[in-house]
């Protein structure tokens, strides 16, 4: 807001030609029309000057020869984000700002305003609303058609699975991952603790037993040795697990080898969950397709969207197969309507897998332009103590999703809290880390397997780690803005 509005009052005694004078000294294109004690009549623009000289005054009338109008006005308490949108919405470019005694204090000038730099907005490029278009146009509005189809197949083949079935979320695939691995009430299911919520939820709506295991530091994703003591604890106990869920946080593949062998020598199928990790490769293969079957998601803020939507990739056919039944109310084999188990409602519309089509066309350009935005986030930050980077160990090709740096606060001073409050009041969003889910009320008293036996790894990333604007859609121009602001926040 813009405080010192003291060249832009004028009042109705002046002229035209003193408004013109006055206008062309300020940059705002802008005056206020002001009564005593600084009453608001209205806002003046030089296109308000230009009408009165066609209107045939001449440049010597006095500004009461304008037309009364009600100005729209914001209040003191009205933020950035609000006057913004006021404005666009009354397409004006001009908002002055009012006190309760109807004094003017400030006034909002829309192209003054930066835009918030978020974490990561949804990126729709011209391939994706034509397909939109053309499924609108061929009256593929019903929840299944070809786009369904072909999105799948081109889905599985950008990933090397033998195929993929189209969902309306990444949680509707996991949770259909659990129903095919025949996952029921108080089974174990294992699931790595540093993640979004989503990944532990469907081990709930199947009534099992969530087991979270910790994250190790070369890949921040689950830890081999924390998974082989649970592994070998609960052999001992009798109480094996029914399924492994991996997740691959930020873009980087989990140490899947490892993982693997011990489920396998355990004889625990594994479902991985790649929603973030659409893109990036581990060892060459597609994140996504090295456990029995794999996890994407679509959603507003992954590296591809289709606003909501996700889908469950695999090699076996047949347990594809089940899954698109499961997805569409698990129907018999029957022209009447006949039902022998539970199903859902979790198939993608054809509409969205329209959208899904073009966002995949994009993927590689958009790995890429991840992957610059963290290359140029590490150089920009670069040389400042305590502050790291998420490592991306040799066998891994992350997107990228999200760039996310470590702050030691003995080395930087202050907590990344506190960085991120600074970072808000200049409009660029940061987020922490995931909060672990053995650290969640929701999974309160759940068994929990560190790293080492006195080392939580996904702690200490909770406690220091923030995640960086990364959206595709960023500007280099807004990147380096958020560069300047965090080394302006920590004095370097
Ligand atoms: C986004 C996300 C999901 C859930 O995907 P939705 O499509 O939002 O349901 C699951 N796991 C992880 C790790 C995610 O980031």
């Amino acid at each position: 807001m813009i405080t010192d509005i003291e060249p832009l009052l004028i009042g109705p005694n002046a002229s035209i030609a003193d408004a013109m004078t006055q206008l062309n000294a300020g940059a705002l294109g802008c005056l206020l029309l002001t009564r005593k004690g600084r009453l608001l009549d209205r806002v003046i623009t030089d296109g308000d000057l230009r009408r009165l000289l066609i209107a045939g005054h001449d440049m010597q009338a006095s500004l009461e020869a304008l037309s009364e109008r009600t100005s729209v006005t914001a209040h003191e308490s009205t933020t950035e984000d609000e006057a913004r949108s006021v404005m666009e919405e009354h397409q004006i470019l001009h908002l002055p700002v009012v006190r309760q005694d109807s004094s003017l204090c400030g006034l909002y000038h829309l192209p003054g305003l930066s835009r918030p730099i978020l974490l990561s907005a949804p990126h729709m490029g011209e391939a994706e609303q034509q397909l939109v278009a053309e499924a609108f146009r061929d009256n593929w509005i019903a929840p299944v058609g070809p786009h369904v189809d072909g999105f799948e197949k081109e889905l599985a083949e950008t990933v090397g699975a033998a195929g993929a079935v189209a969902l309306s979320s990444g949680t509707a695939a996991i949770h259909l991952a659990l129903r095919l691995l025949g996952i029921t009430r108080n089974d174990r299911v294992y699931c790595s603790s540093l993640t979004f919520v989503a990944s532990a939820n469907p081990i709930l709506y199947e009534g099992a037993e969530p087991v979270f295991i910790d994250s190790e530091p070369e890949s921040w994703n689950m830890s081999p040795a924390a998974l082989e003591r649970a592994l070998e604890a609960d052999r001992r106990a009798g109480q094996l697990p029914t399924a492994v869920v991996v997740v691959n946080i930020y873009g980087q593949s989990a140490d899947m080898e490892p993982i693997v062998e011990l489920c396998d020598a355990y004889g625990v199928p594994v479902v991985e969950d790649a929603a973030e990790s659409l893109g990036a490769t581990y060892r060459n293969h597609a994140s996504g397709t090295l456990g029995r079957l794999g996890v994407y998601s679509f959603n507003g803020n992954k590296i591809i969207t289709t606003s909501g939507g996700g889908a469950l990739v695999g090699e076996d056919l047949d347990m594809l197969a089940e899954a698109r039944r499961l997805s569409t109310q698990a129907r018999d084999q029957a022209s009447h309507y006949q039902h022998t188990v539970t199903g859902y409602n979790y198939r993608l519309s054809n509409v969205l897998a329209g959208i899904g089509r073009g966002q995949l066309k994009a993927l590689p350009d958009r790995v890429a332009r991840r992957r610059a935005i963290f290359d140029r986030y590490s150089e920009g930050l670069g040389g400042i103590d305590g502050l790291d980077w998420m490592p991306e160990p040799d066998w891994s090709y992350s997107n990228r999703w999200l760039s996310v740096a470590t702050f030691n606060p003995q080395q930087i001073g202050q907590h990344p809290y506190a960085i991120m409050r600074q970072l808000r009041t200049r409009n660029i969003e940061t987020r922490p880390v995931w909060k672990p889910m053995h650290l969640q009320p929701l999974f309160k008293g759940k068994d929990y397997f560190p790293h080492a036996e006195d080392r939580s790894v996904s702690d200490e990333l909770f406690l220091s780690g923030l995640c960086l604007p990364s959206g595709t859609g960023m500007t280099d121009a807004q990147q380096d803005s958020v560069i300047s602001a965090i080394r302006e926040v920590l004095g370097q």
